[in-house]
């Protein structure tokens, strides 16, 4: 598509910056990002970023400035909930990165979006501007917002979440499926853990619960805790805090070193955990979904935002490949479509990495960049 094509991006999320990022850096000079929030905060979360994702984040031009600030653990390891035997090591080192092409880096998720919304052109980014529905006009798509301002554009991207308004308005109405478990976390400091020398990246795995411990900084100053564990959730809110207690209580039959670990934290919050049944509806007209808008996954494969990312990536391409919406979305339909459907399905069996027998080449040494694109059945 042209260069001058109006590009919208609803939500400046993990998929929709990095798609920000991408487009602009191809040449796209009339890229907007669209988001509810009315200013960044340094709430939220850690993420891990996989070479899969740490391939396309290169190509934002931002590797640098995250490997800055994220930490590089030296081996991601698998230990059971209770006896914290070991039943899987996996060395983060140079032959790692060599092999999956990138590093694998843990980072709190707002450092992660800070640096993305760096790499845009400045006034790119609009903050406050919530979607309330779309229009499609004559010559285009008219977005309208929440405070009742809007926009046009030629296409219409949703990078807006698990929640999507944008999917809504494309295919109906219908809540993310709760999955019966809640995630629990806290950030807290290292001093808190009082000496205890913490592994960089540990998933912790039991019966009914996992949980994952590592460091956010390359500091090591900074220790994210999260778990998933049974429950119950009611009410329509995102998330909210636990008392300290309750969260501890999660973890009365762990490992010594794992309860320490969870011993640290001061504030805790919890969320429902909610995915989506399969769903391969991802475009309509001049609009298009990406990330967790279109397929949301249980979040036990650290996968789902290096998944936006790699959908940032070849949507991107597609844009650039392409003359017609139509051609550029089924072609990047028809290429993500299998690949995130695999992603799924491990999230949901929450396999990955628990032992030495998953192939992980496939998905951390995957480049969405260069990989090939769906050859696409011609039009009748
Ligand atoms: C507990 C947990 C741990 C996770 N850990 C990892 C991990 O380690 N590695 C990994 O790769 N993934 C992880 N994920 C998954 C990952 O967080 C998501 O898959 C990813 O954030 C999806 O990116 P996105 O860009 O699609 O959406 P998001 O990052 O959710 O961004 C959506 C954006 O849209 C905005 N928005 C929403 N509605 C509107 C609207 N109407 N108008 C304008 N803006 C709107 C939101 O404010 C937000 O900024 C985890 C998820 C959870 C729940």
């Amino acid at each position: 598509m042209r260069h001058d094509t109006r590009v919208a991006i609803i939500g400046g999320g993990i998929g929709g910056l990095a798609l920000a990022a991408l487009l602009q850096r191809q040449g796209f000079l009339r890229v907007t990002v669209h988001e509810q929030a009315a200013q960044l905060a340094r709430i939220g979360a850690g993420i891990i970023l996989s070479g899969n994702a740490m391939k396309v984040l290169r190509r934002c031009g931002v590797e640098d400035a995250l490997l800055a600030t994220g930490i590089r653990p030296s081996a991601f390891t698998s230990r059971d909930w209770m006896t914290g035997g070991t039943s899987y090591l996996m060395p983060m080192d140079a032959t790692a990165e060599a092999r999956f092409g990138a590093a694998f880096l843990n980072i709190h998720r707002a450092d992660l979006l800070r640096i993305l919304v760096s790499a845009l052109a400045p006034g790119t980014l609009r903050l406050g501007q919530k979607l309330a529905g779309i229009e499609e006009t004559p010559g285009g798509v008219r977005i309208g917002f929440a405070d009742g301002s809007a926009t046009e554009a030629d296409i219409v991207v949703g990078g807006d979440g698990i929640h999507s308004r944008l999917r809504a308005i494309l295919l109906g109405e219908a809540p993310p499926r709760f999955t019966g478990r809640l995630a629990i976390r806290a950030i807290f400091p290292t001093a808190r853990l009082g000496g205890l020398a913490m592994d960089d990246c540990t998933k912790w795995w039991g019966a009914d619960r996992h949980a994952l411990t590592y460091f956010m900084t390359g500091r090591r100053d900074e220790v994210y805790v999260m778990a998933s564990v049974p429950g119950e959730w009611q009410g329509d809110d995102l998330s909210r805090p636990l008392p300290r207690e309750a969260f501890l209580g999660h973890f009365d039959q762990a490992a010594p070193e794992l309860r320490r670990i969870a011993e640290g934290a001061v504030e805790c919050a919890v969320w429902p955990i909610c995915d989506r049944p399969r769903d391969d509806r991802w475009f309509a007209g001049r609009a298009v979904l990406i990330g967790d808008a279109c397929h949301p996954v249980r979040p036990y494969m650290a996968a789902g935002g290096a998944s936006a990312v790699e959908d940032a990536a070849v949507l991107a391409r597609c844009l650039d490949g392409f003359d017609t919406p139509d051609a550029a979305f089924a072609a990047y339909a028809a290429t993500r479509i299998p690949r995130v459907a695999e992603v799924q399905r491990i999230s949901i069996a929450n396999t990955w990495m628990r032992g030495p027998t998953e192939d992980l080449d496939w998905f951390f040494g995957h480049d969405a960049c260069t990989a090939p694109l769906a050859a696409l059945e011609p039009a009748a």
